[in-house]
């Protein structure tokens, strides 16, 4: 389908724009974060942890490879590959066990090649003036459906 797109002017916007996404969000589901370092991942991803009930930290996983967290209705394991030197750094970390009932968002999830479960959405950020561009993608029916529940 058709990719989505958004202007989020400051900070705020991509946090409320993550946290748009806590109330119809459903597991499974595998999301892809692209952008270059600094482009707002981690800030979408505390924005949708804030909107789902989530009071503590949000830290960037980038040197422990994935944060868990533990919610009412699913687990949201957030991912972040940027220090791989291999993709085989996915099996050698049993990454693979966290999938299934849980939704992941991944950050830099290129890096781990083919090891890494197909995203249902991908959600790309760029700099744009200011602020940053955000486009979201579905990749199959049950992305789609999301980004449905979410958007419409
Ligand atoms: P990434 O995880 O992609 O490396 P972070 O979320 O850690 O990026 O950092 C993004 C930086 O950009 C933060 O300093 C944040 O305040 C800022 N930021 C996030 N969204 C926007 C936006 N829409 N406009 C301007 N700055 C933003
Ligand atoms: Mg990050």
């Amino acid at each position: 389908s058709a990719p989505i797109s958004r202007f989020l002017p400051d900070e705020a916007a991509t946090l409320a724009l993550g946290g748009s996404w806590a109330a119809s969000l459903a597991a499974p589901l595998v999301v892809y974060l692209h952008g270059d370092l600094g482009a707002g991942k981690t800030t979408f991803t505390r924005g949708l942890l804030r909107g789902l009930g989530h009071n503590g930290a949000v830290k960037s996983p980038t040197y422990a490879l994935v944060e868990s967290y533990p919610l009412a209705a699913f687990t949201l394991h957030h991912f972040d590959l940027y220090r791989f030197s291999s993709p085989e750094e996915w099996q050698d970390a049993g990454l693979d066990d966290l999938f299934g009932r849980s939704v992941c968002l991944i950050e830099w999830p290129q890096l781990g090649g083919e090891f890494v479960p197909a995203a249902d959405i991908t959600v790309q950020l760029e700099n744009a003036e200011a602020g940053r561009m955000c486009t979201l993608t579905a990749h199959t029916p049950q992305g789609q459906k999301s980004l449905e529940a979410w958007l419409n």
